[in-house]
């Protein structure tokens, strides 16, 4: 019966422990996850590589990656 009641003792903290961890497994699993906000891409018109809409340069018609592609179309 003592073993009995020091099993039942056991079982009731380890049930505890996991139920105080969960929520900290799941908050780890969203950190992992990228963030929704990504920058959005453009395509240089000149040579298509894809650059981020705030470090590209932008022409009268379209996106650049350089000031110098921007010249080479535009003039
Ligand atoms: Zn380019």
């Amino acid at each position: 019966m003592k073993f009995l009641l020091m099993f039942f003792i056991v079982m009731v903290i380890a049930f505890q422990w996991r139920q105080s961890r969960k929520p900290k497994v799941q908050k780890a699993k969203r950190a992992a996850t990228p963030p929704a906000t990504t920058p959005a891409m453009v395509p240089c018109a000149h040579c298509g590589l894809h650059v981020p809409e705030a470090d590209a340069v932008r022409g009268a018609h379209a996106y650049y990656c350089s000031a110098a592609h921007r010249q080479a179309l535009e003039p």
